[in-house]
């Protein structure tokens, strides 16, 4: 069992990095109002920060710069999924327990990544 101040510990390190996450999805998506889950990157030419550096002409470069962001947005997007999960059951007292099979996260592990959702033997099969 991860002990109270353990836990404590790592959920500061979720907080921590849910607000990180989110910040950089801020910063060129924007969060579905129907689904505050889900994260919809913006076009480049749409952002109206101007922060988005493009060669306008070029409408190519421009394509293939919105599908990299695409690719980013689905990573930090899954990546904060995890983390609220985790956070989730960290307050419902379910945290630190494997999904599969209800056993104990070791510690380490969860050490190395909070959002740790399987132990050892059940992580290979997560996504
Ligand atoms: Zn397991």
């Amino acid at each position: 069992m991860i002990s109270e101040s353990e836990k404590q510990e790592l959920r500061s390190a979720l907080e921590k990095e849910r607000e990180r996450l989110t910040r950089s999805l801020s910063g060129f998506a924007t969060r579905d109002p129907k689904d505050p889950s889900n994260w919809n990157a913006r076009y480049p030419e749409m952002t109206d920060e101007g922060t988005a550096r493009l060669d306008v002409d070029e409408n190519a470069d421009e394509v293939e710069e919105y599908e990299t962001l695409l690719e980013t947005e689905e990573t930090l997007e899954g990546r904060l999924k995890d983390v609220e999960r985790a956070l989730e059951k960290i307050s419902a007292n379910a945290y630190g327990q494997c999904e599969r099979c209800g056993e104990d996260i070791p510690t380490e592990r969860l050490h190395a990544n909070p959002a740790a959702r399987f132990d050892v033997k059940h992580s290979n099969r997560t996504r």
